[in-house]
């Protein structure tokens, strides 16, 4: 493949060319320093010059009100499942988990060598629950939700009702995709390397009235604390994911924000959800309210179609449409980085591919 194809993996995801460029650009000299952001201390101006935009930029985009903090923490989504219980659940006390899937599971899991966790789950992996305080335990200290199952294709329409009991959501896969209020929320993380910007970086923002409440053994590393009392700099974070995120953000700022990028994945989505939906060959069995805009799995018929389709996508330059190998069949990530060509194109593909297997089933 000598040019660039569209790629649509579930994470770490494709970029706008603009951004590579930018860092293409920026890469052997940033703004005169003579050298790279990779080869810069974390402790120079001009990082923190970075650090500081990034999260001037994640607060103007998403609303973010003063009473919460930002972090920028290294170890994936999944060490938030750790530092989640560990600083916000008391040892032996309970944590409220809504189970929708392969995320929320592992979520559960290292929850529950803190504490106690209520299970409130999904009647299928096709649909999100509908929450009520009545379900929640009464002394719960937080509900976790996986606010976009990557892999199930589900996203939430509405948050579950928790009263004053904090949400804590992991964003993973849908941060910035579409307007949301931070302040339903007590918190929020998200890997930054499927809507944001590179591996390496996670984004937390977190409630103020949440921090500090860690046991006294916990590691300093693991302690949202410590974040918060360095901004992020306690030691050497990630800097060229931050500086990458930063570019991302800014991108999204020129794009005309929050509201101009839901509205394009909402398009996006529903341009395609609309062909497989009237398509006989396709199929997508999410329910309909908890459809995701950003990840959809989908099949055809048999697992042989599903593998030749995914073969020949691939020969025409789109690529990475296998779905999660706990699934099978398809998944196509529409992030916000993925341009609306990248779906028509894949729709385009698509009705050929149909067309050949109906000619074939009748000759
Ligand atoms: C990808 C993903 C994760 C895991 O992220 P890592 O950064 O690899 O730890 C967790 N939750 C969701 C919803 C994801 O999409």
């Amino acid at each position: 493949m000598s040019g660039r194809v569209f790629n649509y993996s579930a994470g770490p995801a494709t970029l706008p060319v603009s951004v590579l460029e930018k860092v293409q650009g920026e890469l052997l000299n940033f703004h005169n320093t003579g050298m790279s952001v990779m080869e810069m201390s974390h402790r120079s101006k001009e990082f923190k010059g970075i650090i500081i935009e990034a999260e001037q930029l994640l607060r103007e985009l998403m609303g973010i009100p003063d009473r919460y903090k930002v972090f920028f923490i290294q170890g994936g989504a999944s060490l938030q499942f750790s530092m989640v219980p560990l600083n916000l659940l008391p040892r032996n006390e309970t944590a409220t988990y809504i189970h929708t899937g392969t995320w929320s599971k592992k979520a559960m899991q290292e929850a529950s060598k803190q504490g106690t966790v209520q299970v409130i789950k999904s009647p299928t992996a096709n649909s999100i629950p509908h929450v009520t305080q009545q379900d929640i335990h009464q002394h719960s200290h937080y509900v976790h939700i996986t606010h976009n199952n990557t892999i199930e294709g589900t996203r939430y329409s509405e948050l579950p009702e928790t009263g004053s009991i904090p949400i804590v959501s992991d964003m993973s896969s849908s941060i910035l995709s579409e307007r949301i209020h931070v302040a339903d929320y007590g918190l929020i993380y998200a890997g930054a390397q499927k809507n944001l910007g590179p591996a390496g970086v996670t984004i937390v923002i977190a409630d103020e009235g949440l921090i500090g409440k860690q046991s006294e053994d916990c590691p300093t590393m693991l302690a949202y604390q410590t974040y918060s009392s360095s901004d992020s700099l306690y030691n050497t974070p990630p800097t060229f994911s931050i500086y990458v995120v930063k570019l991302m953000l800014q991108w999204m700022k020129e794009q005309g924000g929050i509201s101009t990028i839901a509205d394009a994945n909402y398009e996006k989505a529903s341009l395609f959800y609309k062909y497989i939906d009237e398509s006989s060959l396709y199929h997508n069995r999410v329910d309909s309210n908890s459809r995701s805009f950003m990840n959809i799995p989908f099949t055809t018929d048999s697992e042989e179609l599903d593998t030749l389709f995914i073969k020949k996508a691939a020969e025409t330059g789109l690529v990475n449409l296998k779905g999660h190998r706990s699934v099978g069949g398809m998944r196509a990530s529409f992030y916000n980085a993925m341009p609306i060509d990248g779906v028509t194109s894949l729709i385009d593909f698509m009705k050929e591919f149909e067309g050949t297997v109906r000619r074939e089933a009748h000759a």
